[in-house]
């Protein structure tokens, strides 16, 4: 095998990781930080699979996306939450706040203590985002620092601190938009919105109170913006690397992993992932466990018959972390 071969495999073996494995001196643009000896690889764990659109400040489509004021506002509330959260693991929440930078994305890296989330302006002009889907976005990225089991496993088993893809997504709506949200009057936020029948039915599964249905039916709203969001960007590429039907409440994933997969399931995948989060009746004040699937989930492996994690990304009871 020549060396360009080789090369091109390490590529792929790389980039095959829910969250891109990264020399921190290349991603300096990102992290702004230099590599130390002793972290010389980390992990930039995106919210969206990677894509060249590019939306630079004042380019959006007339009525697309969210202003800066609001882009700002959002990133101060959820970190109002987060940051003592964050405080009392350890850790310092970084947020960087690229409104200027078109990149359609957000991600989240660590060094040592310092528990960054990079939010772009790009993501937030996106056509559709809302200012509700972008504080799920933030939520997602958290999740990769705050999402625990299934996590990802760098090279050689380390670098594992970050949650995969769906656990990010599950921990999104499960533990942080109804931390955000809880105290807002849902019911009155909701009042001009039509929520589609599937939605109430599978909150009121769950939740009796009419406080708590609307917050789920809030929180199952902004699912279907990231989920619209996420198809639109995938619709994109050439090939697309979504399918032809877009994603909806009423058709559930029917793909069935066989090995947990780490990286960005189809949007339909996510958005189940999204509302299982949504309609779970696990506290948001009960962390999700670091080395197994029941703690501060629903689970099949506890014998929960809904709201668990899909199978069309998450294999049951097989992964050990
Ligand atoms: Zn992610």
């Amino acid at each position: 095998m020549n060396s360009f071969k080789v090369g091109m495999l390490a590529l792929y073996a790389f980039t095959a990781f829910a969250c891109v494995l990264v020399n921190p001196v290349v991603a300096s643009a990102h992290v702004h930080k230099q590599a130390t000896k002793t972290d010389k690889v980390e992990k930039l764990c995106d919210f969206a699979p990677q894509n060249d659109v590019n939306i630079p400040a004042g380019l959006e489509m007339h009525g697309d996306g969210i202003d800066e004021t609001t882009f700002n506002a959002v990133i101060d509330k959820v970190s109002s939450f987060y940051s003592p959260i964050i405080a009392s693991k350890g850790g310092k929440l970084n947020v960087n706040r690229k409104w200027t930078d078109g990149t359609v994305n957000a991600s989240a890296t660590r060094q040592g203590k310092t528990w960054t989330v990079n939010m772009y302006g790009g993501l937030a002009r996106f056509q559709g985002m809302t200012s509700d889907g972008f504080a799920m976005v933030m939520c997602h990225e958290l999740g990769h620092h705050l999402g625990g089991f299934p996590r990802v496993k760098g090279i050689f088993g380390i670098n594992s601190w970050a949650s995969n893809e769906g656990q990010a997504d599950y921990f999104a709506t499960m533990k942080c938009f109804r931390r955000v949200f809880e105290n807002e009057d849902n019911v009155d936020a909701l009042s001009n919105v039509s929520v589609p029948e599937a939605v109430t039915e599978a909150c009121s599964k769950t939740f009796k109170s009419q406080k708590e249905i609307a917050l789920c039916q809030r929180a199952g709203m902004t699912s279907k913006v990231l989920a619209d969001t996420l198809y639109a960007l995938g619709r994109r590429g050439s090939p697309s690397r979504e399918p032809a039907t877009a994603p909806s409440f009423t058709t559930p994933s029917t793909a069935e992993v066989s090995t947990t997969d780490n990286d960005h399931p189809l949007a339909q995948c996510r958005l189940d992932t999204y509302m299982a989060g949504a309609i779970c009746g696990m506290p948001y004040t009960e962390d999700f466990a670091q080395d197994n699937a029941t703690g501060g989930a629903c689970a099949e492996e506890r014998g929960d018959k809904y709201a668990f994690r899909p199978h069309c990304w998450y294999k049951v009871g097989k992964r050990k972390p």
